[in-house]
């Protein structure tokens, strides 16, 4: 009896989730118009799923895990990936989406390539969509402003290593990205790590397209006000990355008094019982009511379920401005700060 029960039970959530993969059409999903270095009509859901490492830093998806996960997020209904080359998530990402059986063209799938070189850049977008088994990315961007790991690279532009050739450098490696839009193997082009002065880089180089997305971290404990105005002025959207504070490792390795970082603040807290949501709905809510897309990283079915569910309801003034203001711990940020770099 209980075993019918459950097969019933199962049986059910199969033909729900078969249910919501086939009602969710990619013009459903929520969703932002791209500008700039984008094809014309291009838009990015505003949810996407995480793929960088897991656990701790440099625990990386395996092929398979990291194939399933896909796939269980667009049977969701998400409709967005983002992935890097130095994820090491890029087949795992491939496979999952093939076996999805969901039209590429339903799909918007973000790659990260390093800040090498000219060469170096087109070499590795070639890797990336051979191990993503992908024609196109619909985003690519220049994963860091500067990378100091460039003995190989032939680029000129991007020797000797100095402040002045950190810039020509990403100057060079922005043309690469040029090329690659203009090929047609990316449907838009953009930055991470960005900071002012380096898009100033980018904005002062002679008929250049301007970056259609700058994905920076952007949570409770780190969010560069300045910077997302600098970017939405000119129509750069703005991409969150650890949105909920990355609460699996960074709370350890960051000496954070709360055990889950912003997640577990106070004010998170109060707002997501008011509103009946968990606190990292409230914390993706906060980042979106600032027009600030997300990709949270998450394993769980469930979680990948609350964090698509964020449309339902609205923060106040005062709960927007309360976790603006949350008092962050001292080391805040869970990535290096490219202020540091030249
Ligand atoms: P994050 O998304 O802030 O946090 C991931 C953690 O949150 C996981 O431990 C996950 O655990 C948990 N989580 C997810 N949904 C949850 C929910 N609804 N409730 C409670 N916990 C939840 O961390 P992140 O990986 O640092 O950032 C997200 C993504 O941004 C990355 O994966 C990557 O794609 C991108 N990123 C980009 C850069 C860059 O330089 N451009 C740097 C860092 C990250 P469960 O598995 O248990 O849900």
């Amino acid at each position: 009896m209980l075993l019918a029960g459950i097969q019933v039970l199962g049986l059910l959530s199969c033909l729900l989730i078969a249910k919501s993969t086939a009602a969710v059409a990619f013009a459903d999903v929520p969703s932002v118009p791209l500008s700039n270095a984008a094809v014309a009509g291009l838009r990015m859901p505003v949810i996407g799923l995480g793929t960088w490492a897991y656990g701790f830093p440099g625990e990386k998806w395996n092929d398979t895990i990291g194939g399933i996960t896909a796939g269980q997020f667009i049977k969701l209904g998400g409709r967005r990936i983002d992935g890097a080359l130095g994820y090491g998530d890029q087949a795992g990402v491939g496979k999952g989406i093939l076996a999805s059986g969901i039209e590429r063209s339903e799909l918007f799938v973000t790659s990260k390539i390093p800040c090498y070189g000219y060469n170096e850049t087109l070499k590795n977008v070639d890797e990336a969509l051979s191990t993503l088994n992908m024609s196109y990315v619909d985003l690519l961007l220049i994963h860091w402003p500067y990378s100091k790991s460039k003995v190989f690279t032939t680029d000129p532009n991007c020797k000797p290593d100095t402040a002045a050739s950190a810039k020509t450098c990403r100057q060079s490696v922005w043309r690469a990205l040029e090329a690659v839009f203009r090929s047609g193997r990316a449907r838009a082009i953009g930055v991470s790590n960005f900071e002012q002065n380096h898009l100033q880089d980018i904005l002062d180089m002679a008929d250049a397209l301007v970056p259609a997305v700058n994905q920076v971290e952007f949570h409770p404990y780190w969010h560069e006000d300045d910077l997302v105005a600098f970017c939405q002025k000119r129509n750069i959207t703005y991409n969150s990355y650890s949105p909920l504070s990355c609460p699996d490792w960074a709370p350890k390795t960051h000496f954070w008094s709360k055990k889950h970082g912003a997640l577990d603040e106070d004010v998170v807290m109060q707002a997501a019982k008011a509103h009946g949501k968990t606190p990292a709905q409230v914390v993706i809510r906060w980042a979106w009511q600032q027009g600030v897309v997300v990709n949270p990283r998450t394993y769980s079915t469930q979680h990948m379920a609350e964090n698509l569910a964020v449309f339902d309801f609205e923060l106040s003034a005062a709960e927007m401005a309360a976790i603006s203001s949350i008092k962050p711990p001292k080391l805040n940020k869970v990535c290096p700060d490219p202020h540091k770099d030249p």
